[in-house]
């Protein structure tokens, strides 16, 4: 084995940081996007019940894709 896997998973990010654990929340992965998305002040209260990185995706919940 080699650490090929782990680079690759840095590259499919997208993102040019990976989510950090922000005010004691660990970062969640976007059901929908799959996405690390780290923890908002706006998510403050409904944090454990958040699924989805942003409305867009909470939108579109699924590989279902409109164009
Ligand atoms: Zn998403």
């Amino acid at each position: 084995m080699n650490d090929n896997s782990q680079q690759l998973l840095n590259y499919i990010g997208g993102m040019p940081r990976t989510a950090q654990t922000k005010n004691g929340f660990a970062p969640k992965v976007c059901e929908s996007c799959g996405l690390p998305f780290e923890w908002r002040k706006k998510w403050a209260r409904e944090w454990e019940n958040v699924k989805y990185c942003s409305e867009k995706c909470r939108r579109t919940k699924g590989p279902h894709q409109d164009g």
